[in-house]
């Protein structure tokens, strides 16, 4: 590495002449370098908006899980990186699209596009919370929840009734089929 750095990836450079416009080229290329950053945040991805093919996505993803082995998911910024407002040609559109190649997708919002780039990359963003699993879609995740509502594992051994979890059968059992209970609540109101 030499020093002489890198112009083509800098901001415009602007001659300096006296200290009056220095001011204002100062605040030139701080502008210029916080439009630079809102196209591409925190990352190097600038060119994402021409194209990048789904097998260059999963290397970078790789390459994501190497630097990051800590991280489940991958950071929604990143994520959201390989899509955007612009077409392949660099033209300002109205919604969010897809950079993946040969990929149709837009939507008006980002996190939807968030979750859209993670699906081409396996992300589960969609967390069941009774269970372990995860999933790539929310209708998988509601379809797996209905499952769930179905599943009635604990039956009662005294009644054919069947519970979704083990506390509200014994709840149940508590109250329904206590010795003496139904006819104990009857007479006495000031049990403990
Ligand atoms: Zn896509
Ligand atoms: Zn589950
Ligand atoms: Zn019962």
């Amino acid at each position: 590495m030499s020093g002489i750095p890198n112009v083509a990836s800098r901001p415009r450079i602007v001659k300096r002449k006296s200290s009056t416009q220095d001011v204002s080229v100062r605040k030139a290329v701080k502008k210029e370098r916080e439009q630079t950053r809102s196209i591409a945040p925190r990352t190097p991805i600038l060119d994402a908006h021409r194209g990048i093919t789904q097998a260059e996505l999963e290397a970078k993803a790789f390459r994501y899980r190497q630097r990051n082995p800590r991280d489940e998911d991958f950071d929604k910024q990143w994520l959201a990186s390989f899509s955007g407002k612009l077409s392949a040609e660099g033209e300002m559109i109205h919604d969010f699209r897809c950079y993946v190649v040969g990929c149709k997708q837009v939507n008006k919002r980002r996190d939807h596009m968030v979750v859209h780039i993670g699906s081409h990359l396996n992300q589960r963003n969609f967390k069941c919370e009774r269970c372990p699993s995860s999933f790539v879609r929310k209708n998988e995740l509601n379809r797996h929840e209905r499952s769930h509502e179905a599943a009635r594992p604990f039956s009662c051994s005294h009644c054919p009734a069947t519970f979704r979890r083990q506390d509200l059968l014994a709840r149940h059992e508590h109250n329904k089929h206590q010795p003496g209970k139904e006819n104990a609540r009857k007479k006495v109101k000031t049990c403990t």
